[in-house]
């Protein structure tokens, strides 16, 4: 933030409402279709919107579809879902790059008319072994100097599909010896012999990201164009074009710092092939840092609003700690999700001196900073579940919870004690034989007896089945190497326990809002989930615990 509490995006557009150079702001979010939307673009969504909002003005939602051959109607939709599930709403403004095309196309023939483009026979390669380095000048194209009506002509023909993709681009004619590589006569078309999702086999020849970005901006009268740094080299070309075309209004570009996690790459070539190649499920699986992941894991889009706001907005690229997101996800579920109990690994407790075939109904809190959530009851029984590592037949000096001869209170119930240990023929445990204390009701002793452990537990005969699937980092390395992620990924990353107990209130309610599982962590129903076999994912653990 600035010396305002502002970010330097923000102070340019007050001081730009101020000296009235804009009586109103117009920004956009300008994804393209070709895959969809990870955590970043919630950065720049969050910036575009919110800006919009806090000047009261707007913010156009416009699909860059501009290369039809990676693009395709599931990522259109799918985009404006994620848009609105974080909050945002275009209203109206919802563009298409290709709504341009014709208007486009016009102005590049004005270009070639005023003598700056040219259409250029040499293949992609040879442009690019031509087109110099940072320290070598670029060589002109033999066909620099073509006529305009030779150019023309074969700009037409190109249009009109005559020619093979990759025969003939159409480039700016500005300087091969420039400093800055993206004004050595960039180009403007290339042939793509392609359909279209919304134009169909129209065209033959398509813009390129340079050309058609710009000039929607102005066609739309977006005040403020707001990218990533990759593009402050590009903001020459930007506004040569502004400057040479016909354009209606004068837009300004401004390139802030794309966002990087830790433990996560964010780019869509890579999540791409991710989906492609199988190591994940789909694009809306929850280990993905796609918006689609969030929302099925659980995360709840204010958590995701409050930590975008919390990074901040600045000119230097860095890598976010994965933990800045999880503590915006933690602050925001510990607010509103109620608290219920689940046993993710049961080990059966019989209590011997429970009656059999008795049970009865105790109260437990749903929130515990928030008593209008109320309560709720629970069953205990003679036969219980309880969590697999709150047990030690053999504890270390530290370990308070259940072993044979310690007391623990199981929440909202009884002090237990564990007198037998029951095992299979591989010698594993598969019972314990407890006796509860009748008098410590609701969890305290008359005595004043103190126990060093609560545990959550569930009755056996009326909790449910569930399968949890508990979800670890996507790789295991800080900062995955984007060019071998696939060396990077983490094996352990999805963990099945198909074994779990819930309460059956959660089982019956449909609800897919999210609940503190107590001592586990914050859960949501998964959409695999259905009636006869629940399904919860977790969606965060109650404490930062993965190595840094
Ligand atoms: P990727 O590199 O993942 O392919 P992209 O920039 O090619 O992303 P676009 O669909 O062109 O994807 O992005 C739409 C908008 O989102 C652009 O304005 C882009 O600058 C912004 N954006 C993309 N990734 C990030 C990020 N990691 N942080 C912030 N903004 C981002
Ligand atoms: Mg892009
Ligand atoms: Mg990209």
């Amino acid at each position: 933030t600035t010396e305002t509490g502002r970010d330097f995006i923000r102070d340019v557009i007050q001081a730009d409402l101020d000296s009235k150079k804009h009586s109103r702001i117009v920004t956009r979010f300008p994804p393209e279709p070709n895959g969809y939307l990870h955590i970043g673009h919630a950065k720049s969504i969050a910036l575009n919107f919110g800006i919009a909002q806090e000047f009261s003005g707007r913010c156009h939602l416009r699909f860059d579809d501009t290369n039809p051959t990676k693009e395709e109607q599931e990522y259109i939709d799918s985009i404006q879902a994620d848009v609105r599930w974080l909050g945002y709403d275009w209203g109206s403004d919802l563009f298409y790059a290709s709504d341009y095309f014709d208007r486009l196309y016009e102005w590049a023939e004005g270009l070639i008319k005023t003598g700056h483009a040219y259409v250029d026979d040499q293949s992609p390669t040879e442009i690019r072994t031509r087109r110099g380095t940072l320290t070598e000048p670029g060589q002109n194209s033999p066909f620099r100097d073509r006529s305009v009506e030779e150019n023309l002509d074969l700009f037409r023909r190109m249009k009109a599909g005559e020619f093979p993709n990759g025969a003939r681009v159409l480039r700016a004619k500005i300087d091969m010896a420039s400093g800055n590589i993206n004004l050595r006569d960039p180009v403007l078309y290339r042939i793509l012999h392609a359909h279209h999702p919304r134009t169909g086999t129209k065209w033959s020849i398509y813009p390129s990201y340079d050309y058609a970005h710009g000039q929607s901006d102005a066609i739309e009268g977006i005040t403020h164009s707001i990218c990533t740094l990759e593009f402050e080299d590009h903001r020459p070309l930007y506004e040569w074009l502004l400057d040479k075309l016909p354009v209606p209004s004068k837009p300004h570009q401004y390139e802030f710092a794309r966002l990087n996690l830790t433990y996560t790459l964010l780019s869509k070539r890579v999540l791409t092939m991710l989906v492609r190649d199988g190591h994940v499920a789909s694009w809306d699986d929850p280990r993905m840092p796609t918006i689609a992941g969030l929302k099925r894991r659980g995360v709840p889009p204010a958590a995701v609003r409050e930590f975008v706001k919390r990074i901040g907005v600045a000119k230097a690229n860095s890598v976010v700690d994965v933990g800045m997101l999880e503590f915006s996800i933690r602050e925001c579920l510990n607010r509103t999700a109620l608290r219920r109990m689940a046993v993710l690994r049961p080990l059966k407790v019989v209590i011997e001196n429970y009656p059999e075939g008795q049970s009865e109904q105790l109260e437990a809190i749903n929130h515990p900073d928030d008593p209008a959530a109320g309560t709720r009851r629970i069953a205990f029984g003679r036969e219980l579940y309880i969590e697999r590592d709150d047990f030690m037949e053999n504890p270390p000096k530290k370990f308070f919870r259940l072993s044979p001869g310690t007391e623990v209170r199981l929440r909202y119930a009884y002090f237990i004690k564990c007198h037998d240990v029951i095992k299979n023929a591989a010698g594993e445990v598969v019972e314990l034989r407890c006796t509860y204390d009748p008098a410590t009701k609701g969890g305290n002793a008359p005595d004043g007896r103190k126990v060093k452990a609560t545990m959550h537990w569930l009755s056996a005969a009326h909790s449910k089945p569930a399968e949890i699937r508990i979800y670890n980092q996507l790789f295991v390395n800080p900062t995955p190497d984007a060019a071998n992620f696939v060396a990077d990924l983490n094996p352990q990353s999805l963990e099945i326990l198909a074994d779990a107990r819930i309460e059956p209130a959660i089982a019956e309610s449909n609800s897919s809002e999210p609940v503190q599982f107590e001592r586990q962590g914050y859960f949501v129903r998964d959409k695999d989930s259905t009636p006869d076999h629940l399904v919860f994912n977790r969606t965060i653990g109650l404490r930062d615990t993965f190595a840094k």
